[in-house]
């Protein structure tokens, strides 16, 4: 029988899927990456490791080791950690399980599109509250919304993509203490944040903290990390694809844990990048940054697509985030190296003095 398309497509036809142009530069500050590879001692480890790596066989199902590991560096019960194959899987299997009862996701505007793509993917409502003029929670909206819509899932990047900034502490406890739905702290970003709701998440039983190896140096490997309530996580583990994290990746995680203090001396150099790019962007008229607390800048300019473009020729690539609302004319610009920021302040120079 010929599918009925009204009905099998009926939701997704709505969306578009998640596209990150596909333009190749010699300076790429679009994807909130490090920009750091693996050209130290770390590098020659890893490569080595890989030589062990049985191609034939499956995985560890359980991930036993790097579970281990993480374990130990944030005194977690293992059982509470749970890994994904980048936290975008987490994200997905977090909709998956724990939105069963009203159907609705809760989620701040402007923030990472993935939790509304994935919600609405699997078919749940998305309701949204409007940051407020410093791009923190609006807590009043935020409540009434809860109260409204009684949310099953909500989650707050904090920092947030593609603002930048950490939300106030005290309002996301707040919001925290004010519901029983699962709230999702994603700390993609935590390195480069003053931050943390990983060591005070004992406090809480509905409190969920997610966080990536893909924003200090790690992009490659797609692997995200889920901390939360070992009941919960046992439930959640249930939705977890088997194998879901392939032996080469495992096996480039358990080097990386074993010397995590070079990881750490890298995000050491982008944040004291991040104080120069900041400095260099601001002295430019015609650029609005805003605060981050994250390893990138939002700023505000006033033809974002034209930008963009100029930049692309002078083979640099940024995020063009232009949208309605509060990122029109807004682009995305990762921290570099010291000389991929340098040539990129040199760019902008020369597009605006011209
Ligand atoms: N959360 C946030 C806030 C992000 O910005 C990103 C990446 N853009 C992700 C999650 C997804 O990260 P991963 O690479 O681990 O899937």
């Amino acid at each position: 029988m010929a599918i009925n398309k009204d009905r099998v497509l009926l939701n997704i036809k709505k969306l578009s899927a998640y596209t990150v142009p596909n333009i190749e530069c010699a300076v790429k500050l679009d994807g909130n990456e490090s920009p750091y590879n693996l050209e130290d001692e770390l590098g020659e480890k890893i490569r080595s490791e890989l030589q062990k790596v049985e191609f034939n066989r499956y995985p560890d199902p359980n991930l036993n080791s790097i579970r281990s590991k993480f374990a130990e560096i944030y005194s977690f019960p293992k059982e509470g950690i749970l890994l994904g194959n980048g936290s975008d899987e987490i994200i997905q299997m977090l909709i998956t399980v724990f939105s069963g009862k009203s159907e609705t996701v809760l989620i701040p505007k402007p923030t990472f599109s993935m939790y509304r793509l994935s919600s609405l993917a699997q078919n749940k409502s998305v309701v949204e509250s409007k940051l407020d003029e410093n791009f923190d929670i609006d807590l009043d909206d935020f409540k009434n919304m809860i109260f409204e819509y009684d949310p099953d899932l909500i989650f707050l990047a904090t920092p947030n993509n593609p603002t930048g900034n950490a939300f106030s502490r005290e309002k996301i406890i707040e919001i925290i203490n004010c519901t029983d739905a699962i709230v999702v702290i994603d700390e993609a970003y935590f390195e480069f944040c003053e931050q943390d709701f990983l060591s005070t998440i004992n406090n809480f039983d509905n409190l969920m903290v997610l966080r990536t190896m893909s924003k200090i140096g790690f992009a490659s490997i797609r692997l995200g990390m889920l901390f939360g309530n070992p009941e919960l996580v046992l439930e959640l583990n249930k939705a977890r694809m088997p194998y879901n994290i392939n032996s080469l990746s495992q096996s480039v995680m358990n080097v990386v844990l074993e010397n995590k203090k070079i990881v750490d001396e890298k995000i050491g150099l982008i944040l004291s990048e991040r104080e120069n790019l900041k400095a260099g962007l601001q002295k430019i008229s015609g650029l609005e940054v805003y605060p981050s607390d994250a390893n990138f800048f939002l700023v505000k300019t006033e033809d974002s697509d034209f930008l963009f473009n100029e930049l692309v020729k002078k083979d640099i690539l940024i995020r063009n985030m232009n949208n309605e609302g509060r990122l029109k004319n807004c682009i995305r610009i990762t921290v570099g190296t010291p000389k991929e920021n340098e040539k990129l302040l040199g760019a902008l120079t020369s597009i605006f003095s011209n």
